[in-house]
């Protein structure tokens, strides 16, 4: 790592003891800069990467509420507003019993990026609770929603910071939080949050947008080597919104989705992942990934991992650090030639290096997940204009805008010499767009 990268990386784990998933997506984006600030040392002088890792502004709050049997009930609150240089903060609540400020941070961090590498007008930013939804009433989610909001809804604000989904939070979740912000305003703001259901001021194509940019970008990436998704073997992990979605677009691209995952199993299916009975299983009966076995001649197995499932284009949709160095080598012992993320840095570095020494194509999930919130943004535009846009209208713009990052990646990887990586080519397309955008605002 170069000198001054090293010295900032260092400030980091100093400033934030312990938060491990922080550290490493900073290391991971600093570890491709090397050759930027040797260009341009005016981001140096500038302190621009210092100040890219810290946060503008981070919430931490008391999150009340009372659960059905009547006992009060306990979770902390998150909001961390990393970036405003290129708009309003953007990133989603995640709700989940593992999240910590230091997962929130790493999400927040890597959004900046991915934001950026869109090329449009928003800033990056994350939240969340360590609340489980798991097993909880409607009522007891919706008064949980209510009570984060009447926190939240303060730093919140169309021009200011603009929330949206993540793990633990679709549709349901938005429309509560939605709801008790308009209560509490008294103003129907719709682009104060997005990812809302398209009769109150959500776009078409949002839902599906992760999973469907998710597999655009690997088909643009497939093209790139002479090749498609047609009679491929695909292995998904998760089976939650970006999962369920990258499935549907895979299988309308000629490939076959052949197992998917929850956190307490996966299934294997040989003629292939039949949606409807997924969506039954997971999105309207909230039940565990094994309820799909029961219907379906599919083997639910609980041990190993669904890395252990032979493939030949394996997508992680569920979560950070899912694929580690030991799945890599199952992966490319089994003829595994591509590997693109719909989850945020789901892939540990050393199964990346794994995956880079094997020559199979990576695409990390910075740009390869960017059509969530790419289509988040394109929601705020429809909002602004209260207009709604066809199914298909903003599908063929989620497509362009997937194919212009996989372009921005190629191009930038090339422009410094560094042809075909796309980790490179999404970290420094994302860095010099904030990077230039800053020194153009002064030192704030
Ligand atoms: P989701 O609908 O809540 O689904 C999450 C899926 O991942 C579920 O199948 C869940 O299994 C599994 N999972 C979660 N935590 C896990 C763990 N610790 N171990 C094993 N499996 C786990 O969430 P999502 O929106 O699909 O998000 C999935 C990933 O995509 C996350 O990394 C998120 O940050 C990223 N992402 C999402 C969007 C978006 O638009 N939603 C955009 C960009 C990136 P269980 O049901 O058993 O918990």
């Amino acid at each position: 790592m170069d000198p001054h990268l090293r010295d900032t990386y260092e400030d980091v784990l100093r400033r934030n003891p312990g938060e491990l998933e922080f550290h490493q997506a900073v290391r991971e984006v600093l570890g491709s800069l090397g050759p930027v600030v040797a260009r341009h040392p005016e981001y140096t002088d500038a302190g621009v990467i210092t100040r890219l890792c810290e946060p503008e502004r981070q919430i931490v709050f008391r999150v009340p509420w009372v659960d059905d049997a009547g006992r009060v009930q306990i979770n902390r609150g998150f909001r961390v507003e990393f970036s405003s240089t290129l708009g309003p903060f953007k990133g989603g609540l995640r709700f989940h019993p593992s999240v910590l400020a230091g997962t929130v941070k790493f999400l927040g961090f890597e959004q900046i990026f991915k934001n950026a590498l869109t090329g449009m007008p928003i800033g990056g930013g994350k939240g969340g609770s360590d609340f489980d939804p798991k097993g909880r009433s409607e009522a007891e989610v919706m008064r949980f929603c209510q009570s984060f909001m009447t926190e939240l809804y303060r730093h919140l604000g169309e021009h200011t910071d603009v929330p949206a989904g993540d793990i633990g939070v679709g549709t349901r979740e938005i429309g509560f939080l939605f709801g008790q912000y308009k209560r509490i305003t008294n103003r129907y703001e719709s682009g104060v949050l997005t990812g809302k259901g398209v009769t109150w001021g959500g776009s078409q194509v949002r839902p599906e947008a992760t999973g469907y940019g998710l597999v655009y970008f690997a088909e643009q990436m497939l093209a790139h080597r002479g090749t498609d998704f047609d009679g491929r073997r695909v292995v998904v992990s998760g089976s939650g919104n970006v999962a369920i979605n990258a499935i549907e677009k895979v299988h309308q691209l000629g490939g076959t989705v052949v197992a998917c995952s929850d956190s307490q199993g996966y299934v294997v299916d040989e003629a292939g992942i039949d949606l409807e009975v997924l969506r039954q299983v997971k999105e309207r009966d909230r039940a565990r990934l094994s309820a799909y076995a029961d219907v379906r001649d599919a083997t639910h197995v609980t041990t190993g991992s669904v890395w252990d499932v032979a493939c030949d284009i394996a997508l992680p949709c569920a979560t950070q650090n899912e694929l580690d160095e030991t799945h890599a080598r199952t992966l490319v012992g089994n003829g595994c030639v591509l590997v693109a993320e719909g989850a945020n840095m789901p892939t540990t570095p050393e199964a990346v290096q794994v995956l880079a020494d094997a020559k199979v194509a990576f695409g990390p999930g910075k740009a390869a997940n960017a059509g969530g919130v790419a289509t988040s943004a394109l929601e705020m535009q429809q909002n602004a204009s209260r207009d709604s846009w066809t199914f298909e209208h903003t599908e063929a713009r989620l497509g362009e805008i997937m194919r212009g990052i996989h372009e921005r990646c190629l191009t930038t990887a090339d422009a410094y010499g560094l042809p075909d990586d796309y980790v490179a080519g999404a970290n420094i397309g994302g860095f010099i767009q904030v990077a230039d955008a800053m020194l153009a605002l002064g030192v704030i």
